[in-house]
Order: C-alpha cells, then sequence, then structure tokens
C-alpha cells in the first residue's frame, strides 16, 4: 500500500497501519490517512469470488469434511482486506 500523498510504500502490517481507528499517520510525510476498502473494486471482485466460491471451494470444503457455511463470511473477510486502501483525509 502506497501513502497518497508521497507515494511511501507502507507494509500492510506496519505499526503506522496496525493502529486502531482512523485516521492513521504516515512514518514519513506525518499526514494523515485512512485505510478503508475500494468498494468499486470489491464489487467488480464479488461475483467472481462468490463463484469461485460455489464451484471451487463449497465442494472442497465440504469434500474435506466441513461444513459449506461460514466459508462465505471468510471470503467477504478477505475480499475487503483485499480492497483495504489509503486514502487522504486531507486537501492537497
Ligand atoms: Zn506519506
Amino acid at each position: 500500500m502506497k501513502c497518497p500523498y508521497c507515494s511511501y510504500k507502507l507494509h500492510f502490517f506496519s505499526k503506522a497501519l496496525n493502529k486502531f481507528g482512523n485516521p492513521k499517520t504516515c512514518p514519513k510525510c506525518d499526514k494523515k490517512i485512512k485505510l478503508s476498502p475500494n468498494y468499486k473494486m470489491f464489487a467488480w471482485l464479488i461475483v467472481p469470488a462468490y463463484l469461485v466460491h460455489l464451484f471451487i471451494l463449497k465442494p472442497l470444503v465440504i469434500a474435506a469434511g466441513f461444513s459449506g457455511s461460514g466459508i462465505a463470511g471468510i471470503w467477504g473477510v478477505l475480499l475487503i482486506l483485499f480492497t483495504l486502501q489509503l486514502h487522504s483525509t486531507e486537501q492537497p
């Protein structure tokens, strides 16, 4: 993930991003940044992700002896994490 101001690369598990609550601050330029999912991307990914879930993952999970329910919830969380982006909270 990149800082929207200075393009400084922030690791997803970096200290700056793992503080609870928004806004967070970029360790390099000290500006406020917000971590939130890209809903547009999320909307684009939800259909293929659901199809993969339905035809590949769910049968595998059931074949492995687990219940298929609950996996959809995990998928939702993973998708949100995948689409998380840094946004600026200050006007440039
Ligand atoms: Zn920065």
